[in-house]
């Protein structure tokens, strides 16, 4: 086991966690809510330090990133564990891992090890970009591995890339950023109420995508529209409005939600969802419906030229010359 960042030792071998704004208080032998993190004579320990439960190629529009080397592949890997708790969650046999008492094993890698997998995975598939994204579950739980995989792999040349819920203390996460390329931030809901039933606080998760905006760091937002929890337009308008204030030109992905693990709400009725993009559109320049198949392409804000043609994760650049649009040169917020 690997010592945690981010922690304090209390009296009487306890110990508080200052990862993320949680700062579970721990007695010997207890985890925090993440079930990720022990206490072992007042120290705190990462349970899921090296450990790699998912490892594959993907698109980068699957993380989604629309905006960022699109077209190309990115070697991803996910550890176990979460500190927020959405009924909803896709991928909970990794999420909740050590909740639900599975007794699926995960080899442990050293993150030299894990670059050397970057390393052969990329040399294999010439379209594979060069770097790693951190995915899967949520990857600042495993904030020890991350951080050492993210210096060593910067130190080698490597983009890294988050895809994050965004739930961090501001200085473990300003200790990060440095080593942060771009990331996906989902941005779950706009009132507190909701967010405390995924079992999160809003104000900073907002604190953590503005901290990435002010970094430089290239960003996108996806919230995933879950049908009786945050399908109200009205909460849906103050978050748009709310990323228009950060910057327009940051994408937001509205992911469509199936029912899965706790939750078996019919899945979000496709008409609320072009509404609700067309809604967001009167105030981002980007914006975009996810996990519904079809088209999903990316236009010029200014002339409507046709920048980025994407359908299902065929991707396709049309209408850029050197990062501008083809047509009327407006800076197309693309990095290619
Ligand atoms: S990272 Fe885990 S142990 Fe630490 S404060 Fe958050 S939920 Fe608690």
């Amino acid at each position: 086991m690997k010592e945690a960042f981010y922690f304090s030792r209390q009296e009487g071998q306890k110990s508080q966690c200052q990862l993320c704004p949680h700062n579970c208080l721990t007695s010997e032998g207890q985890s925090g809510i993440c079930k990720a993190r022990i206490n072992k004579e007042g120290k705190l320990y990462s349970l899921n330090y090296g450990v790699i439960s998912s490892m594959s190629l993907d698109p980068i529009e699957k993380k989604p990133l629309y905006h960022y080397y699109p077209g190309s592949q990115i070697f991803s890997i996910g550890t176990l564990g979460c500190n927020l708790h959405c009924p909803f969650c896709q991928n909970y046999q990794i999420s909740r891992y050590f909740e639900e008492n599975t007794n699926r094993f995960f080899a442990q890698f050293s993150s030299e090890q894990i670059l050397e997998l970057a390393k052969k995975n990329i040399a294999a598939s010439p379209s594979c970009f060069k770097g790693i994204a951190y995915t899967y579950s949520e990857p600042l739980i495993a904030y020890e591995t991350v951080r050492e995989c993210s210096e060593l792999f910067k130190n080698n040349g490597f983009r890294n890339i988050l895809v994050t819920n965004g739930f961090i203390n501001s200085k473990p996460l300003k200790e990060l950023l440095p080593f942060i390329d771009a990331a996906n931030i989902d941005l779950k809901a706009y009132t507190e109420e909701n967010y405390k039933k995924l079992g999160g606080r809003l104000k900073p998760v907002l604190e953590t995508i503005a901290a990435f905006k002010n970094a430089g760091i290239h960003i996108e937002i996806t919230t995933l529209l879950v049908t009786g929890l945050n399908d109200r337009m009205e909460e849906l308008e103050s978050l748009v409005k709310w990323i228009e204030k950060l910057d327009k030109n940051i994408p937001l992905h509205i992911s469509r939600y199936f029912p899965q693990y706790h939750y078996q709400e019919p899945p979000t009725d496709l008409h609320f969802m072009e509404a609700v993009k067309k809604m967001a559109s009167s105030y981002l320049h980007y914006v975009y419906l996810g996990n519904i198949p079809g088209e999903s392409s990316t236009f010029c804000p200014k002339c409507k030229n046709l920048l980025i043609e994407r359908i299902n994760y065929q991707t396709n650049i049309k209408g850029l010359i050197n990062q501008s649009c083809s047509q009327c040169g407006r800076k197309a917020d693309i990095i290619l």
